[in-house]
């Protein structure tokens, strides 16, 4: 099979150059980002055994993956703006999703792949078709490469995407305001006492409050608010004092332990608005030329783009490997089966989402984001 030329170094489009590897099949990435460590790669994934795990394991990765998971995070607590404990699950080892940090788990597919597979500080600009399933493929720098076959794993702002679908992300209503909590038994014992040795949600109509214990006794907030943008706009995040007090405003009343968990942050609050594509996104078939992960199906954050980013790659380089000499019918499957769990994707995190907390009264239920009443 000729190269898969793969844009986005992500976790989808790792995961897909790893089982070409797995596979054989030639297979080249071009990363925008300057290196591995150019950029902080953001928090903890949990990695769902009936997504995100069978990726790994058909990229061959079970044992190190096993190696990067973070004893205990599992745990899991929700409590009422009062600090209440209202739902209490320990980690016993047996849960379907540990947990493990984005940067690790990037790392170990890097690792996985022979030298010089991803070529860094490469930003795509755009891409043509030449006809025949080929396309050439632009740099910011102005040179080109041409792909026998393009798979555009290059997340939201995808510039492979408008091969294929003139759809754009739009806002999906609500943002996360991100703080960190450094040492936080010994700095800032109560926060951290409410976190446990998991993670914690604080969730009311319209706002919550997520925070995670990372590695260490780090302890990592998103605070979730249902705002229009200008409602952000109107905030100097710029100014971190001035943005943490009008972000905390927003959960006057409710107990120190939680609101702790912003204004005491150790790091300047960030602003992470949330875009999605429509729901159910798909595409007719282009020669030579496919998406995976948020490229294909950008959600707002609902515990799931990770783990169906890496899905989505795996279930590509099988398809591939499957018919090597079947470019189309290989993207034809991947792309019908991927375009099913698409318009499934909501019905199917909120079933996991039920599974996982079936035993909570179904008000607390409906708050909990992802979940939604009418499935
Ligand atoms: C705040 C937040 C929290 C989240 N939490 C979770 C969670 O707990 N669990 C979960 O499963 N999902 C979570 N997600 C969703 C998850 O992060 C995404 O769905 C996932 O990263 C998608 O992977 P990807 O490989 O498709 O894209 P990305 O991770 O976005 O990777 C795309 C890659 O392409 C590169 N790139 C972009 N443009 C270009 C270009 N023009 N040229 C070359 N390279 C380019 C980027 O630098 C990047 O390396 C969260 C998202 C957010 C925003």
């Amino acid at each position: 099979m000729h190269t898969v030329t793969i844009i986005g170094a992500g976790l989808g489009g790792l995961t897909l150059a790893r089982v070409l590897h797995v596979h054989q099949i030639p297979v080249v990435v071009y990363e925008a980002e300057a290196s591995p460590t150019a950029r902080a790669q953001g928090g903890m994934l949990d990695i769902h055994d009936y997504n995100g795990q069978l990726a790994i394991e058909a990229a061959g990765l079970m044992e190190e993956f096993r190696g990067l998971v973070l004893e205990g995070r599992q745990a899991m607590r929700i409590l009422g703006p009062d600090g209440a404990v209202l739902v209490e699950k320990a980690d016993d080892g047996t849960g379907g999703r540990p947990e493990a940090q984005r940067a690790d788990l990037r790392q170990m597919l890097l690792d996985a792949l022979p030298a010089g597979t991803v070529r860094w500080r490469r930003r795509v600009s755009g891409a043509r078709a030449l006809g025949g399933g080929r396309h050439e493929v632009t740099f910011a720098d102005g040179s080109t490469v041409t792909a026998d076959l393009l798979v555009g794993a290059d997340g939201a702002w995808s510039r492979v995407r408008p091969l294929l679908s003139e759809a754009t992300p739009v806002y999906a209503g609500t943002s996360f305001v991100e703080t960190y909590l450094f040492d936080a038994d010994t700095r800032h014992p109560a926060a951290a006492r409410a976190v446990g040795g998991g993670s914690l949600m604080a969730p009311a109509p319209d706002r919550a409050i997520h925070a995670h214990r990372e590695r260490g006794d780090t302890l990592h907030t998103y605070v979730e608010l249902t705002k229009p943008q200008d409602w952000f706009d109107a905030i100097d995040f710029t100014d971190a004092a001035v943005a943490t007090a009008r972000i905390a405003q927003e959960f006057d009343g409710w107990a120190p332990e939680l609101t702790a968990l912003i204004t005491d942050g150790d790091t300047p609050p960030v602003l992470r608005p949330h875009y999605t594509l429509p729901a159910g996104h798909r595409w007719d078939r282009v020669p030579g030329v496919t998406l995976v992960g948020d490229a294909a199906h950008l959600q707002a954050p609902n515990g799931e783009g990770a783990n169906l980013a890496m899905y989505d790659g795996a279930e590509l380089g099988k398809a591939l490997a499957a018919h090597p000499d079947d470019i189309e019918a290989a993207l034809t499957e991947y792309e019908q089966a991927m375009f099913t769990r698409n318009s499934q994707a909501d019905a199917e995190a909120a079933r996991h989402l039920e599974e996982m907390f079936g035993d909570i009264p179904e008000s607390l239920l409906a708050l909990i984001p992802g979940h939604q009443q009418d499935q």
